[in-house]
């Protein structure tokens, strides 16, 4: 288990916003969906890949390229987590599983679960939840919290903004709702797309029937990915997009503020 081997793109320490405590999130390549307002778009491929970038240095600028991604092996991952478990310790932190979507990498990321159950460090696993209900429950059980975004309930609007369906993301809640794993809901603020009156009233209607739910997160959405997509020649459809504004992100926490024990903005 501890020679399985998978590809991440960047181990972050001292995360406050990825679950309780100080966390090291651990960001895996790949992901299903294509989000249109995605904010890690160099996490949406497996592979390992090229990107272009400028480095400043005294004023000039310098073209380099540089690679995204590199394989790990849980028995390395877990070595240089070693590092971080006093930070885990004193604040009652761990690690999160994020990404791109760590589930598209299932048995590496069960494996760093395990791994981390064995050696008493908390885990979360942030997923959009867009994977066969078999896979889902053969990870998610070893996870001790489960960081789970929810954008879009219309089906249509859903595919049209993340080129996939969400029944996957519907049913695997469902099944999480029956399990005793706590769950945080993490629902991305995008104007006119995710927050429309239509699908915030939707989302309050899933969220207060599914058990568990013991925080709701919500994300605005900032412009910091706009310098991504062009270092990966990627089309960024929401390039013209403003910050979400803080007021919305205000009132919308004042509308989810009955459906769970604590409403964040930004986790
Ligand atoms: S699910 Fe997350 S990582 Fe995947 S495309 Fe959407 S925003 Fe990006």
């Amino acid at each position: 288990m501890l020679q399985i081997k998978g590809t991440i793109f960047d181990i972050r320490s001292f995360s406050l916003h990825d679950g309780p405590g100080i966390r090291t999130t651990i960001f895996f390549k790949g992901c299903p969906l294509c989000c249109a307002w995605c904010h890690n778009p160099e996490g949406q491929k497996v592979e390992i890949e090229k990107i272009n970038c400028t480095r400043i240095v005294d004023s000039k600028k310098f073209p380099l390229s540089e690679l995204v991604g590199y394989e790990i092996s849980v028995a390395q991952l877990m070595q240089q987590l070693e590092s971080d478990r006093p930070f885990f310790e004193q604040s009652q932190g761990g690690i999160t599983l994020s990404g791109g979507e760590p589930l598209l990498q299932s048995a590496f990321c069960k494996a760093v679960l395990q791994a981390a159950e064995e050696q008493e460090i908390h885990t979360a696993l942030d997923t959009c939840g867009f994977a066969t209900n078999a896979v889902f429950a053969d990870v998610a059980q070893h996870a001790k919290l489960v960081l789970y975004d929810l954008k879009i309930i219309d089906l249509h609007q859903h595919r049209l903004m993340t080129a996939e369906n969400n029944d996957l993301i519907l049913k695997n809640l469902e099944w999480l709702s029956k399990q005793s794993i706590p769950i945080f809901i993490r629902i991305p603020l995008i104007q006119n797309i995710t927050d429309t009156e239509q699908n915030i009233h939707a989302l309050r209607q899933i969220i207060e029937k599914t058990p568990h739910i013991e925080s709701i997160d919500l994300l605005p959405y900032h412009q910091f990915a706009r310098n991504k997509y062009k270092n990966l020649n990627l089309e960024y459809t929401l390039s013209e997009l403003d910050n979400y504004p803080k007021e919305k992100a205000e009132e919308l926490q004042f509308f989810f503020k009955n459906s769970a024990p604590r409403v964040t903005i930004g986790g």
